[in-house]
Protein backbone atom coordinates (compact mmCIF):
# COMPACT_ATOMS: atom_id res chain seq x y z
CA UNK A 1 0.00 0.00 0.00
CA UNK A 2 1.19 3.30 -0.86
CA UNK A 3 2.03 5.89 2.05
CA UNK A 4 -0.88 8.53 0.91
CA UNK A 5 -3.39 5.52 1.08
CA UNK A 6 -2.91 4.74 4.78
CA UNK A 7 -4.91 7.44 6.99
CA UNK A 8 -3.47 9.59 9.63
CA UNK A 9 -5.49 8.28 12.22
CA UNK A 10 -6.79 4.04 12.12
CA UNK A 11 -9.60 3.48 13.99
CA UNK A 12 -11.09 0.13 14.10
CA UNK A 13 -14.60 -0.65 14.00
CA UNK A 14 -16.66 -1.45 16.92
CA UNK A 15 -17.35 -4.71 14.94
CA UNK A 16 -13.37 -5.01 15.01
CA UNK A 17 -12.83 -4.66 18.69
CA UNK A 18 -11.01 -7.63 20.30
CA UNK A 19 -13.54 -9.48 22.55
CA UNK A 20 -10.57 -11.35 24.13
CA UNK A 21 -7.33 -10.74 25.86
CA UNK A 22 -4.36 -12.71 24.83
CA UNK A 23 -2.21 -14.25 27.42
CA UNK A 24 1.15 -14.70 26.20
CA UNK A 25 2.19 -16.80 29.10
CA UNK A 26 0.57 -19.58 27.29
CA UNK A 27 3.06 -19.72 24.42
CA UNK A 28 6.04 -19.05 26.57
CA UNK A 29 8.56 -22.00 26.87
CA UNK A 30 10.39 -20.75 30.03
CA UNK A 31 7.11 -19.82 31.97
CA UNK A 32 7.64 -16.65 34.34
CA UNK A 33 8.60 -17.94 38.46
CA UNK A 34 5.99 -18.34 40.41
CA UNK A 35 4.99 -15.80 43.31
CA UNK A 36 6.11 -16.64 47.07
CA UNK A 37 4.79 -16.46 50.46
CA UNK A 38 6.88 -13.96 52.24
CA UNK A 39 6.78 -16.08 55.44
CA UNK A 40 7.43 -19.73 54.01
CA UNK A 41 9.31 -18.53 50.49
CA UNK A 42 6.58 -21.43 49.32
CA UNK A 43 5.06 -20.53 46.03
CA UNK A 44 1.72 -18.34 47.51
CA UNK A 45 -1.49 -20.91 47.13
CA UNK A 46 -4.54 -19.49 45.32
CA UNK A 47 -6.66 -19.34 48.58
CA UNK A 48 -3.79 -17.41 50.43
CA UNK A 49 -3.77 -15.02 47.32
CA UNK A 50 -7.64 -14.84 47.48
CA UNK A 51 -7.32 -13.05 51.07
CA UNK A 52 -6.17 -10.00 49.64
CA UNK A 53 -6.96 -10.11 46.05
CA UNK A 54 -10.45 -10.44 44.27
CA UNK A 55 -11.09 -14.07 43.14
CA UNK A 56 -11.08 -14.06 39.55
CA UNK A 57 -7.90 -11.82 39.33
CA UNK A 58 -6.38 -13.68 40.92
CA UNK A 59 -7.23 -16.65 38.79
CA UNK A 60 -5.87 -14.69 36.18
CA UNK A 61 -2.88 -14.36 37.50
CA UNK A 62 -2.27 -17.69 37.81
CA UNK A 63 -3.08 -18.91 34.72
CA UNK A 64 -0.07 -20.04 32.20
CA UNK A 65 -2.29 -21.99 30.08
CA UNK A 66 -5.42 -20.48 28.18
CA UNK A 67 -4.19 -18.14 25.52
CA UNK A 68 -7.16 -16.15 25.18
CA UNK A 69 -9.03 -15.12 28.21
CA UNK A 70 -12.46 -13.30 27.47
CA UNK A 71 -13.64 -10.03 27.90
CA UNK A 72 -16.73 -9.86 29.93
CA UNK A 73 -19.19 -7.71 27.93
CA UNK A 74 -19.92 -5.13 30.57
CA UNK A 75 -16.00 -4.70 30.37
CA UNK A 76 -16.31 -4.68 26.55
CA UNK A 77 -19.01 -2.00 27.13
CA UNK A 78 -17.31 1.01 29.24
CA UNK A 79 -14.10 0.01 26.39
CA UNK A 80 -16.23 1.44 24.06
CA UNK A 81 -16.77 4.28 25.94
CA UNK A 82 -13.07 5.82 24.89
CA UNK A 83 -11.64 3.09 22.81
CA UNK A 84 -10.94 2.11 20.09
CA UNK A 85 -7.91 4.31 20.91
CA UNK A 86 -6.52 5.39 17.48
CA UNK A 87 -2.90 4.36 16.46
CA UNK A 88 -1.73 7.79 14.60
CA UNK A 89 0.86 8.05 11.80
CA UNK A 90 3.20 10.36 12.87
CA UNK A 91 3.53 12.12 9.26
CA UNK A 92 4.75 15.39 10.74
CA UNK A 93 7.38 13.89 13.10
CA UNK A 94 8.29 12.11 10.25
CA UNK A 95 8.79 15.03 8.06
CA UNK A 96 10.48 17.38 10.86
CA UNK A 97 12.76 14.35 11.65
CA UNK A 98 13.43 13.86 7.69
CA UNK A 99 13.58 10.24 8.14
CA UNK A 100 12.41 7.51 5.80
CA UNK A 101 10.92 5.19 8.57
CA UNK A 102 7.42 4.95 9.35
CA UNK A 103 6.43 6.03 12.40
CA UNK A 104 3.00 4.63 14.02
CA UNK A 105 1.98 5.22 17.85
CA UNK A 106 -0.67 4.08 19.80
CA UNK A 107 -2.32 6.73 21.59
CA UNK A 108 -4.29 5.93 25.22
CA UNK A 109 -4.37 9.02 26.68
CA UNK A 110 -7.97 9.79 25.21
CA UNK A 111 -9.68 9.61 28.71
CA UNK A 112 -9.84 11.80 31.76
CA UNK A 113 -7.43 9.40 33.78
CA UNK A 114 -5.03 10.54 31.04
CA UNK A 115 -3.15 6.80 30.22
CA UNK A 116 -3.50 3.52 29.62
CA UNK A 117 -4.46 2.68 33.24
CA UNK A 118 -8.04 2.87 33.11
CA UNK A 119 -8.19 -0.51 30.54
CA UNK A 120 -6.75 -2.57 33.78
CA UNK A 121 -8.70 -0.27 36.28
CA UNK A 122 -11.92 -1.12 34.61
CA UNK A 123 -11.83 -4.57 34.83
CA UNK A 124 -10.32 -5.00 38.17
CA UNK A 125 -13.59 -2.73 39.54
CA UNK A 126 -15.81 -5.15 37.29
CA UNK A 127 -14.42 -8.49 39.06
CA UNK A 128 -14.75 -7.06 42.32
CA UNK A 129 -18.14 -5.88 41.91
CA UNK A 130 -18.80 -9.49 40.78
CA UNK A 131 -17.36 -10.66 43.64
CA UNK A 132 -19.77 -8.50 45.64
CA UNK A 133 -17.57 -6.81 47.58
CA UNK A 134 -18.09 -3.48 48.98
CA UNK A 135 -15.06 -2.01 47.91
CA UNK A 136 -10.90 -1.75 47.01
CA UNK A 137 -8.10 -0.04 48.59
CA UNK A 138 -5.19 0.68 46.20
CA UNK A 139 -1.96 3.06 46.10
CA UNK A 140 -1.04 5.89 44.21
CA UNK A 141 2.17 7.71 43.91
CA UNK A 142 1.54 10.06 40.75
CA UNK A 143 -2.04 9.62 40.59
CA UNK A 144 -2.45 8.00 37.36
CA UNK A 145 -3.77 4.84 38.68
CA UNK A 146 -6.19 6.46 41.12
CA UNK A 147 -7.44 8.05 38.97
CA UNK A 148 -8.71 6.27 36.74
CA UNK A 149 -9.17 3.35 39.56
CA UNK A 150 -11.63 6.16 40.80
CA UNK A 151 -13.81 6.22 37.48
CA UNK A 152 -13.58 3.00 37.60
CA UNK A 153 -15.23 2.57 40.98
CA UNK A 154 -17.83 5.33 40.76
CA UNK A 155 -18.90 3.49 37.28
CA UNK A 156 -19.72 0.23 39.17
CA UNK A 157 -20.89 1.85 42.46
CA UNK A 158 -17.81 0.80 44.63
CA UNK A 159 -16.05 2.13 47.10
CA UNK A 160 -12.63 3.36 46.80
CA UNK A 161 -10.37 3.68 49.04
CA UNK A 162 -6.70 5.67 47.72
CA UNK A 163 -3.67 6.33 49.86
CA UNK A 164 -1.54 9.00 47.95
CA UNK A 165 1.77 9.61 48.75
CA UNK A 166 2.00 12.17 51.20
CA UNK A 167 4.39 14.68 48.83
CA UNK A 168 2.01 14.24 45.55
CA UNK A 169 -1.23 14.52 47.75
CA UNK A 170 0.55 18.04 48.61
CA UNK A 171 2.20 19.16 45.24
CA UNK A 172 -0.62 17.63 43.12
CA UNK A 173 -3.52 18.92 44.45
CA UNK A 174 -5.55 19.33 41.25
CA UNK A 175 -4.86 14.65 40.95
CA UNK A 176 -6.24 14.38 44.31
CA UNK A 177 -9.57 16.62 43.39
CA UNK A 178 -10.17 14.43 40.03
CA UNK A 179 -9.91 11.29 42.25
CA UNK A 180 -12.55 13.13 44.87
CA UNK A 181 -14.84 13.73 41.72
CA UNK A 182 -15.15 10.56 41.17
CA UNK A 183 -16.06 9.99 44.87
CA UNK A 184 -13.21 8.15 45.79
CA UNK A 185 -11.81 9.19 49.47
CA UNK A 186 -8.10 9.81 49.42
CA UNK A 187 -5.78 9.87 52.00
CA UNK A 188 -2.35 10.95 52.67
CA UNK A 189 0.05 8.24 53.33
CA UNK A 190 1.58 7.76 55.87
CA UNK A 191 -1.34 8.16 57.63
CA UNK A 192 -2.66 7.70 61.22
CA UNK A 193 -5.70 5.47 59.94
CA UNK A 194 -3.90 2.51 59.71
CA UNK A 195 -1.82 0.71 62.07
CA UNK A 196 1.90 0.39 59.66
CA UNK A 197 1.24 4.24 58.99
CA UNK A 198 0.79 5.22 62.54
CA UNK A 199 4.38 3.12 62.94
CA UNK A 200 5.74 4.86 60.15
CA UNK A 201 5.10 8.01 61.19
CA UNK A 202 6.06 7.59 65.15
CA UNK A 203 9.45 5.99 63.41
CA UNK A 204 9.99 9.33 60.88
CA UNK A 205 7.69 12.03 62.16
CA UNK A 206 7.30 14.32 59.21
CA UNK A 207 8.32 12.16 56.64
CA UNK A 208 6.51 12.97 53.03
CA UNK A 209 6.32 8.95 52.13
CA UNK A 210 6.56 6.46 49.59
CA UNK A 211 5.17 4.51 47.51
CA UNK A 212 6.63 1.42 49.49
CA UNK A 213 4.23 2.38 52.55
CA UNK A 214 1.81 3.31 50.62
CA UNK A 215 1.21 -0.02 49.51
CA UNK A 216 1.64 -1.64 53.05
CA UNK A 217 -1.60 1.27 54.50
CA UNK A 218 -3.59 -0.22 51.41
CA UNK A 219 -2.87 -3.83 51.63
CA UNK A 220 -3.51 -3.51 55.52
CA UNK A 221 -6.59 -1.14 54.68
CA UNK A 222 -8.00 -4.19 52.64
CA UNK A 223 -7.66 -7.02 55.01
CA UNK A 224 -8.57 -5.36 58.08
CA UNK A 225 -11.68 -4.19 56.38
CA UNK A 226 -14.82 -6.55 55.69
CA UNK A 227 -15.72 -6.74 51.96
CA UNK A 228 -12.40 -4.66 50.51
CA UNK A 229 -9.71 -6.26 48.56
CA UNK A 230 -6.47 -4.65 47.68
CA UNK A 231 -5.65 -3.92 43.89
CA UNK A 232 -2.81 -2.74 41.72
CA UNK A 233 -2.36 -0.72 38.96
CA UNK A 234 1.13 -2.31 37.18
CA UNK A 235 3.72 -5.17 37.77
CA UNK A 236 0.75 -8.51 38.24
CA UNK A 237 0.21 -10.88 35.47
CA UNK A 238 -3.36 -9.65 35.61
CA UNK A 239 -2.44 -6.04 35.20
CA UNK A 240 -0.37 -6.87 31.74
CA UNK A 241 -3.25 -9.29 30.47
CA UNK A 242 -5.81 -6.78 30.72
CA UNK A 243 -3.42 -4.14 29.03
CA UNK A 244 -2.87 -6.47 26.10
CA UNK A 245 -5.79 -4.60 24.83
CA UNK A 246 -3.47 -2.14 23.08
CA UNK A 247 -1.49 -4.29 21.39
CA UNK A 248 -4.10 -6.12 20.06
CA UNK A 249 -6.10 -3.09 18.75
CA UNK A 250 -2.68 -2.22 17.41
CA UNK A 251 -2.33 -5.45 15.72
CA UNK A 252 -5.52 -5.15 13.97
CA UNK A 253 -5.14 -1.93 12.81
CA UNK A 254 -1.82 -3.01 11.38
CA UNK A 255 -2.92 -5.92 9.60
CA UNK A 256 -6.13 -4.12 8.15
CA UNK A 257 -3.83 -1.93 6.39
CA UNK A 258 -0.89 -4.85 5.54
CA UNK A 259 1.55 -2.67 7.75
CA UNK A 260 4.46 -4.92 9.20
CA UNK A 261 6.17 -3.45 12.05
CA UNK A 262 10.42 -4.03 12.62
CA UNK A 263 10.71 -2.34 15.74
CA UNK A 264 7.85 -2.19 18.92
CA UNK A 265 9.10 0.31 21.51
CA UNK A 266 7.28 0.95 24.83
CA UNK A 267 7.89 2.97 28.32
CA UNK A 268 8.79 0.52 31.50
CA UNK A 269 7.83 1.52 34.81
CA UNK A 270 5.92 -2.12 36.16
CA UNK A 271 5.95 -3.18 32.55
CA UNK A 272 2.12 -3.04 32.22
CA UNK A 273 1.62 -0.65 29.13
CA UNK A 274 4.65 -2.07 27.63
CA UNK A 275 3.13 -6.17 27.52
CA UNK A 276 0.13 -5.01 27.16
CA UNK A 277 1.12 -3.32 23.19
CA UNK A 278 3.80 -6.32 22.53
CA UNK A 279 2.05 -9.47 23.94
CA UNK A 280 0.30 -10.02 20.34
CA UNK A 281 3.63 -9.55 18.48
CA UNK A 282 5.82 -11.63 21.29
CA UNK A 283 3.10 -14.43 20.58
CA UNK A 284 4.28 -14.42 16.98
CA UNK A 285 7.92 -14.42 17.93
CA UNK A 286 7.49 -17.23 20.21
CA UNK A 287 5.35 -19.12 17.99
CA UNK A 288 8.13 -18.68 15.48
CA UNK A 289 5.78 -16.79 12.67
CA UNK A 290 7.17 -13.63 12.55
CA UNK A 291 10.14 -11.93 14.05
CA UNK A 292 10.05 -8.46 15.85
CA UNK A 293 12.59 -5.80 17.33
CA UNK A 294 11.16 -5.00 21.13
CA UNK A 295 12.39 -2.29 22.80
CA UNK A 296 11.81 -1.11 26.64
CA UNK A 297 13.01 1.96 27.40
CA UNK A 298 13.53 2.70 31.43
CA UNK A 299 14.54 5.78 33.45
CA UNK A 300 18.06 5.78 34.03
CA UNK A 301 17.55 6.92 37.49
CA UNK A 302 15.53 3.72 38.18
CA UNK A 303 17.38 1.14 35.36
CA UNK A 304 16.05 -1.99 36.47
CA UNK A 305 16.15 -3.77 33.34
CA UNK A 306 20.18 -2.46 32.54
CA UNK A 307 21.27 -2.56 35.60
CA UNK A 308 18.97 -4.41 38.06
CA UNK A 309 19.17 -8.25 39.32
CA UNK A 310 16.75 -10.76 37.99
CA UNK A 311 16.01 -12.33 41.23
CA UNK A 312 12.77 -12.87 43.94
CA UNK A 313 12.65 -9.79 45.52
CA UNK A 314 10.03 -8.03 47.63
CA UNK A 315 7.19 -6.06 45.65
CA UNK A 316 7.10 -3.39 48.35
CA UNK A 317 8.68 -1.78 51.04
CA UNK A 318 7.01 -3.47 54.35
CA UNK A 319 7.34 -6.90 52.54
CA UNK A 320 3.60 -7.89 53.34
CA UNK A 321 2.74 -8.95 49.79
CA UNK A 322 4.16 -12.02 48.07
CA UNK A 323 7.75 -11.91 46.57
CA UNK A 324 8.32 -11.90 42.93
CA UNK A 325 11.08 -13.21 40.56
CA UNK A 326 12.12 -10.22 38.56
CA UNK A 327 14.46 -7.59 37.03
CA UNK A 328 14.97 -5.58 40.09
CA UNK A 329 17.26 -2.79 42.20
CA UNK A 330 15.81 -4.25 45.10
CA UNK A 331 12.66 -3.00 47.44
CA UNK A 332 14.72 -1.04 49.80
CA UNK A 333 16.16 1.07 46.40
CA UNK A 334 14.65 4.67 46.71
CA UNK A 335 14.92 6.55 43.32
CA UNK A 336 15.78 9.90 43.18
CA UNK A 337 13.43 12.49 42.10
CA UNK A 338 12.58 11.61 38.72
CA UNK A 339 8.98 13.12 37.02
CA UNK A 340 8.10 9.86 35.34
CA UNK A 341 6.51 9.16 38.49
CA UNK A 342 5.05 6.70 36.86
CA UNK A 343 8.58 4.86 35.95
CA UNK A 344 9.66 4.84 39.54
CA UNK A 345 9.09 1.20 40.49
CA UNK A 346 12.22 -0.67 41.39
CA UNK A 347 10.59 -3.86 40.19
CA UNK A 348 9.52 -4.78 36.95
CA UNK A 349 7.20 -7.31 35.62
CA UNK A 350 7.44 -11.13 35.87
CA UNK A 351 6.45 -12.01 32.72
CA UNK A 352 8.87 -9.14 31.08
CA UNK A 353 11.47 -10.15 33.06
CA UNK A 354 11.26 -13.71 32.20
CA UNK A 355 11.01 -12.46 28.26
CA UNK A 356 14.68 -9.96 28.60
CA UNK A 357 16.32 -12.82 30.82
CA UNK A 358 15.84 -15.49 27.63
CA UNK A 359 17.29 -12.05 24.95
CA UNK A 360 13.61 -11.62 23.48
CA UNK A 361 13.28 -7.80 24.07
CA UNK A 362 16.54 -5.11 24.10
CA UNK A 363 16.57 -2.18 27.18
CA UNK A 364 17.87 0.89 27.05
CA UNK A 365 18.15 3.17 29.65
CA UNK A 366 17.73 7.50 29.05
CA UNK A 367 17.83 10.53 30.93
CA UNK A 368 15.48 12.83 31.84
CA UNK A 369 16.74 15.99 30.56
CA UNK A 370 17.14 13.76 27.01
CA UNK A 371 13.50 12.51 27.73
CA UNK A 372 11.92 15.98 27.61
CA UNK A 373 13.81 17.43 25.21
CA UNK A 374 12.12 14.27 22.92
CA UNK A 375 8.83 15.46 24.78
CA UNK A 376 8.74 18.61 23.26
CA UNK A 377 10.13 18.14 20.06
CA UNK A 378 6.95 15.52 19.70
CA UNK A 379 4.67 18.10 21.12
CA UNK A 380 5.36 21.07 18.83
CA UNK A 381 4.69 19.23 15.26
CA UNK A 382 2.07 15.97 16.82
CA UNK A 383 -0.33 18.16 18.56
CA UNK A 384 -0.17 16.03 21.74
CA UNK A 385 1.67 16.73 24.84
CA UNK A 386 3.18 14.05 26.05
CA UNK A 387 3.25 12.04 29.89
CA UNK A 388 7.15 12.27 30.90
CA UNK A 389 6.65 8.54 31.40
CA UNK A 390 5.37 7.84 27.49
CA UNK A 391 8.33 10.28 26.89
CA UNK A 392 10.86 7.58 27.31
CA UNK A 393 8.87 5.79 24.18
CA UNK A 394 9.14 8.98 21.79
CA UNK A 395 13.20 9.68 22.38
CA UNK A 396 13.50 6.04 21.58
CA UNK A 397 11.53 6.12 18.44
CA UNK A 398 13.00 9.50 17.47
CA UNK A 399 16.48 7.62 17.62
CA UNK A 400 15.65 4.70 15.75
CA UNK A 401 14.28 7.07 12.89
CA UNK A 402 17.31 9.05 13.04
CA UNK A 403 19.28 5.56 12.72
CA UNK A 404 17.16 5.02 9.64
CA UNK A 405 18.06 8.37 8.12
CA UNK A 406 21.57 7.39 8.10
CA UNK A 407 21.07 4.06 6.64
CA UNK A 408 18.48 4.80 4.42
CA UNK A 409 16.45 2.19 5.94
CA UNK A 410 12.71 2.46 5.72
CA UNK A 411 11.51 0.80 9.11
CA UNK A 412 8.65 1.46 10.37
CA UNK A 413 8.63 1.80 13.84
CA UNK A 414 5.47 1.97 16.48
CA UNK A 415 5.61 3.00 19.86
CA UNK A 416 3.52 3.17 22.70
CA UNK A 417 2.35 7.07 23.90
CA UNK A 418 0.28 6.12 27.14
CA UNK A 419 -0.66 9.33 28.11
CA UNK A 420 -0.60 12.89 28.57
CA UNK A 421 1.12 15.36 30.50
CA UNK A 422 -1.14 18.16 31.51
CA UNK A 423 -0.66 17.50 35.29
CA UNK A 424 3.41 16.74 34.87
CA UNK A 425 3.58 21.15 34.10
CA UNK A 426 6.14 21.68 36.97
CA UNK A 427 8.62 18.84 35.31
CA UNK A 428 8.22 21.08 32.21
CA UNK A 429 8.67 24.26 33.73
CA UNK A 430 11.87 22.76 35.33
CA UNK A 431 12.83 21.80 31.79
CA UNK A 432 12.00 24.92 29.91
CA UNK A 433 14.13 27.01 32.94
CA UNK A 434 17.50 24.52 32.69
CA UNK A 435 16.85 23.61 36.56
CA UNK A 436 16.44 20.10 35.51
CA UNK A 437 19.23 17.50 35.94
CA UNK A 438 19.88 14.07 35.23
CA UNK A 439 20.65 11.17 37.77
CA UNK A 440 21.91 8.22 37.23
CA UNK A 441 22.95 6.20 40.35
CA UNK A 442 26.46 5.15 41.37
CA UNK A 443 27.38 0.98 41.41
CA UNK A 444 27.01 2.10 45.31
CA UNK A 445 24.22 2.92 45.02
CA UNK A 446 22.60 0.12 43.79
CA UNK A 447 24.77 -2.21 46.38
CA UNK A 448 22.86 -0.67 48.91
CA UNK A 449 20.09 -1.76 47.15
CA UNK A 450 20.94 -5.27 46.32
CA UNK A 451 22.00 -6.17 49.69
CA UNK A 452 18.64 -5.54 51.40
CA UNK A 453 17.37 -8.20 48.81
CA UNK A 454 16.00 -11.82 50.13
CA UNK A 455 18.75 -14.24 50.12
CA UNK A 456 17.80 -17.65 49.88
CA UNK A 457 17.78 -18.97 46.52
C1 LIG B 1 1.86 4.40 35.04
C2 LIG B 1 2.29 4.92 33.74
C3 LIG B 1 3.32 4.31 32.99
C4 LIG B 1 4.14 3.16 33.48
O1 LIG B 1 3.49 2.04 33.90
P1 LIG B 1 3.66 0.62 33.20
O2 LIG B 1 3.00 -0.33 34.12
O3 LIG B 1 5.13 0.37 33.05
O4 LIG B 1 2.99 0.71 31.90
C5 LIG B 1 3.61 4.83 31.74
N1 LIG B 1 2.96 5.89 31.25
C6 LIG B 1 1.97 6.50 31.93
C7 LIG B 1 1.29 7.68 31.32
C8 LIG B 1 1.60 6.04 33.19
O5 LIG B 1 0.61 6.63 33.86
Amino acid sequence: MKHNEIPYKIYLEENEMPKSWYNVRADMKNKPAPLLNPATHEPVTEEELCNVFCKELVEQELNDRDAYIAIPQEIQDFYKMYRPAPLVRAYCLEKKLGTPAKIYYKFEGNNTSGSHKLNSAIAQAYYAKKQGLKGVTTETGAGQWGTALSMACSYFDLDCKVFMVKVSYEQKPFRREVMRTYGASVTPSPSDTTEVGRAILEKFPGTTGSLGCAISEAVEAAVSNDGYRYVLGSVLNQVLLHQTIIGLETKAALDKYHIKPDIIIGCAGGGSNLGGLISPFMGEKLRGEADYRFIAVEPASCPSFTRGRFAYDFCDTGAVCPLAKMYTLGSQFIPSANHAGGLRYHGMSPILSQLYADGLIEARAEEQTSVFKAAEQFARVEGILPAPESSHAIKAAIDEAMRCKETGEEKTIVFGLTGTGYFDMVAYEKFHNGEMKDYIPTEEDLQAGFEAMPKFE
